[in-house]
């Protein structure tokens, strides 16, 4: 049992919108609760999301789908889901995971847990934000992907079907009712998907920024560095090195985004972490018609109204922590936006490249370690961690009280691998 000569009562590592979300829950419930970063909150992969809420998204991206289009897609390197060149043989491992999580049966129990983490994950960021006093951030008037071509059209419409299984609301929109919702949006289209049940943020970087202030206002500690070892002491609970100074904590929250890997190996746990590197193109000063995010079906993009401006989001590319990012992306995304928006005016573009945090099964790992219950795992979260975070928080309470959690989470144990 953990004594009480630590430190802390929890240190989350990871200052992302998945552990923010999980800090604000425990500073709330009155832990001794310490959050720990080596940048200021907020600026990794949280920073330049698409700002949606998409709780449609219930279909891992490792389906038979993905897997029957993969080898077209990894050959070209200008297309949605791509291989650097330089990281064809480190990610060969996560892909064979990928493959063998994107059979039928697999990706009917990944789509049945994925659903029902989704389920209440809106409910869940709503009562986390109205808590926190930052519920005019969460914009529920749901988005529309739209179908440029017949062949998208069809493909929407067969997902529509799927989704009706699962109890995902949707409805198609003729290309005369999407130029009513977004008169600036080019009028080649055959139509769109609406999902009124979606939403979106005003802006994600400002959302991280509201938490970390209620954090601090609920007496949340923050401590500036990048924990570099975590050792288990012989009580269960931890000694963490952030930078060079040693602190100690009865429980940990692991929520370090992509980064999360060597330090769940410090945790005596080997995992297929990798990141799927995604682009942003933003445009400040954008003054355009709509109010809801709008995707393209055939694009694999997304562009959302947020309160910095325009911003459209996309690309899959496997290449690891560190290579830099491809510029050709940019100008593909300045491609896509265009099209969409030929009337539109675009004072400047700002460019951003960020790292999900992606298992090769698509489902995020939240849990206790198998080895030691007061070491939370809370990372993986893929293209849902603004989605989830909310959720996620819940979840991570639950298991820091040692209370059941809302719902049941063996489908993202770690060592379900
Ligand atoms: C282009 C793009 C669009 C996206 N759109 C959406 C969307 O619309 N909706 C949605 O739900 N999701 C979206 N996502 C996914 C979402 O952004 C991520 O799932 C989410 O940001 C992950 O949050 P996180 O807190 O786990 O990781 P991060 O935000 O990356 O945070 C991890 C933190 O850990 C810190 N860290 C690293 N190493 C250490 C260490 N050693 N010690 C301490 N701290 C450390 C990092 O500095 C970082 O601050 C998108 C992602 C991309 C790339």
């Amino acid at each position: 049992m953990a004594t009480s000569s630590s430190d802390y009562r929890v240190a989350v590592i990871g200052a992302g919108v998945v552990g923010l979300a999980a800090a604000c829950r425990l500073a709330n419930a009155r832990a001794n609760v310490v959050l720990i970063d080596p940048m200021e909150p907020g600026l990794g992969c949280s920073y330049g999301n698409a700002g949606h809420i998409a709780t449609e998204l219930i279909f891992p991206l490792a389906s038979p789908a993905t897997l029957a289009h993969a080898p077209r897609y990894l050959l070209n390197s200008d297309s949605p889901l791509s291989v650097r060149g330089g990281y064809a043989l480190q990610i060969l491992p996560w892909l064979t995971r990928f493959a063998l999580a994107s059979r039928p049966s697999a990706f009917k129990r990944g789509t049945e847990a994925l659903a029902e983490l989704q389920a209440g994950a809106l409910e869940s960021l709503r009562n986390l934000l109205r808590t926190l006093g930052l519920e005019q951030q969460l914009q529920t008037r749901g988005h529309i992907v739209l179908a440029e071509t017949r062949a998208s059209q069809a493909a929407l419409l067969n997902e529509q079907e799927s989704l009706a299984e699962y109890d995902v609301p949707t409805t198609w929109l003729s290309a005369a009712e999407v130029a009513e919702l977004a008169p600036d949006l080019t009028t080649n289209l055959q139509g769109a998907l609406h999902f009124p049940g979606s939403g979106h943020v005003l802006e994600p970087y400002q959302l991280s920024q509201g938490f970390f202030a209620a954090f601090q206002e609920a007496g949340g500690q923050y401590l500036r560095g990048g924990v570099r070892k975590i050792a288990t002491r012989s009580d269960g609970s931890f000694e963490l090195q952030v930078e060079a100074k040693p602190i100690t904590s009865e429980k940990i929250v692991l929520a370090a985004g992509a980064w999360s890997k060597s330090l769940a190996r410090d945790l005596g746990h080997r995992l297929p972490l990798d990141t799927e590197r995604g682009y942003h193109l933003s445009a400040p000063g954008w003054s355009g018609s709509f109010n809801v995010p709008i995707a393209s079906y055939e694009r694999k993009t997304i562009m959302t109204p947020l309160s910095s401006g325009l911003r459209i989001t996309g690309f899959v590319e496997f290449g690891g922590l560190d290579l830099p990012p491809a510029a050709s992306r940019f100008g593909k995304l300045e491609t896509h936006i265009r099209a969409l928006l030929p009337n539109a005016e675009f004072p400047e573009f700002k460019r951003w490249m960020g790292f999900r945090p992606s298992m090769p099964d698509h489902l995020p790992v939240i849990g206790a370690s198998p080895k030691n219950p007061n070491a939370i795992l809370a990372f993986g979260h893929q293209h849902l961690g603004l989605t989830l975070a909310g959720i996620t928080a819940d979840i991570v309470e639950c298991l820091v009280a040692n209370r059941r959690p809302p719902i049941n989470i063996q489908p993202f144990r770690c060592d379900r691998f």
